[in-house]
């Protein structure tokens, strides 16, 4: 099978890797936009049991980038001063640039053509050519989904809340979400060390916040050094980073048919899952793990793109709609900052509705207990 996959990110490494590893004799070419030594953003974090989504499909794969995870066991939140430590709440995380870089390497191996700085930018591109399938895992802001979007049903969903991505030297020992009240709004940042020497730290406000301290006027060094000041005590003289890193707005995208002809979606081009739930990366490497059951399944390509769908709607579905709910926390956390520091610990774990109060004792039965010490109600059971 001749196949053409548009962008290198984790959705399209993944589904050349599982569909070469099957059948060397698959004709597979990878064209990716970027440099294959840089990328954007810092480490991605992996919530719950990290890859295990993997191992049964890839053994292989899963071994190769687990040893290259930090990982704990707890999550953090910090309501201003307060630290409140929350178990039972299990994440990993790895950089992108490491992760990617396993990848390449990984379906290099096996056989996989990657060609770096090659940017797709119409289906109609010669290097497609006479391609069997032609997978779209070019990432949110995909082409080949905005130019289709009548036929394949796209809907946009743009978030009021401003993000950063940015990274720092500080090493933190868990997952940390940490909110600051400020004299513009409250501030917060998520973030976590991704390799013994680097974290992620992802600053995000609510819109009006965004505008109070003035970050429309602000040039990038005034914003590092802004957002510095706000975290001075969680960043303990460390620097923010950059790369490339602005304000962006999240676009929740969903589409209704996922595929036309022989080109088929996946990833983020596919749809987007908010960060704040730790999945975007899984669902992307779940994709591909669905289209290459499919492909194996079926005959035809028409059949096995209906296939994947089908497959994959419900499982999926279900945790894009919890990202949606995430989300939704983070655009009232001004709100929620005036909580006392527990019933806010307690609001952000149960946030998705994924999780009640037996649940929160399940995983941390002390946290559970104060909140009843505030809420006796809540200890029905
Ligand atoms: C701020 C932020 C934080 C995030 N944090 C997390 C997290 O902690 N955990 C997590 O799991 N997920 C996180 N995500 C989401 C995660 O990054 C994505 O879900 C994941 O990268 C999707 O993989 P993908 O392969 O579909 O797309 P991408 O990773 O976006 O890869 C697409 C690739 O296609 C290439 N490309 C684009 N256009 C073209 C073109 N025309 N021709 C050729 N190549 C092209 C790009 O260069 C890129 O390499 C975060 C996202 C954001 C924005």
């Amino acid at each position: 099978m001749k196949i053409r996959i548009i962008g290198g990110g984790p959705a399209g490494l993944c589904f050349a890797a599982l569909m070469q590893r099957d059948d060397p004799s698959h004709d597979i070419v990878i064209h990716e936009r970027g440099p294959r030594n840089a990328t954007w953003g810092f480490g991605v974090v992996f919530s719950d049991r990290a890859l295990d989504f993997l191992r049964a499909d890839d053994e292989a794969m899963y071994r190769l980038l687990t040893p290259h995870m930090e990982t704990w066991p707890n999550l953090t939140i910090v309501h201003n001063d307060t630290r409140i430590p929350i178990a039972g709440n299990g994440f990993a995380a790895i950089g992108r640039l490491k992760l990617l870089s396993l990848l390449y390497a990984r379906v290099e191996e096996l056989g996989v053509r990657i060609e770096f700085g090659s940017a797709i930018e119409s289906l109609a591109d010669q290097r497609l050519g006479d391609a069997d399938l032609i997978v779209a895992a070019n990432g949110a802001a995909s082409f080949v989904r905005q130019e289709n979007e009548q036929r394949l049903g796209t809907t946009y969903d743009w978030r009021p809340n401003k993000f950063i991505w940015y990274g720092t030297s500080r090493v933190f020992d868990s997952l940390s979400l940490t909110f600051r009240d400020t004299e513009h709004g409250v501030f917060c940042a998520h973030h976590y060390r991704y390799s013994p020497s680097m974290s992620t730290f992802l600053v995000e406000v609510e819109e009006d916040t965004w505008k109070r301290a003035d970050f429309d006027h602000m040039n990038p060094e005034d914003t590092i050094r802004h957002c510095e000041r706000v975290f001075a005590k969680d960043l303990g003289g460390h620097p923010i980073l950059s790369n490339n890193s602005c304000w962006r707005n999240y676009p929740v995208v969903w589409n209704e048919r996922w595929s036309f002809d022989n080109v088929v979606l996946v990833g983020d081009a596919l749809r987007t899952v908010h960060f704040s739930i730790g999945s975007g990366t899984r669902l992307a490497m779940e994709d591909a793990i669905a289209l290459w059951t499919a492909l194996r399944e079926k005959r035809s390509v028409p059949d096995a793109l209906a296939r994947f769908q089908k497959l994959r709607l419900v499982p999926m579905k279900k945790i894009w709609a919890a990202a949606n709910v995430s989300l939704r926390w983070y655009e009232h956390m001004g709100e929620h900052m005036k909580l006392d520091p527990v019933e806010f610990a307690y609001s952000y774990m149960t946030r998705t509705g994924r999780v009640d109060h037996a649940e929160v004792r399940r995983r941390d039965p002390a946290l559970a207990a104060a909140y009843e010490r505030l809420h006796p109600e809540a200890n029905v059971s």
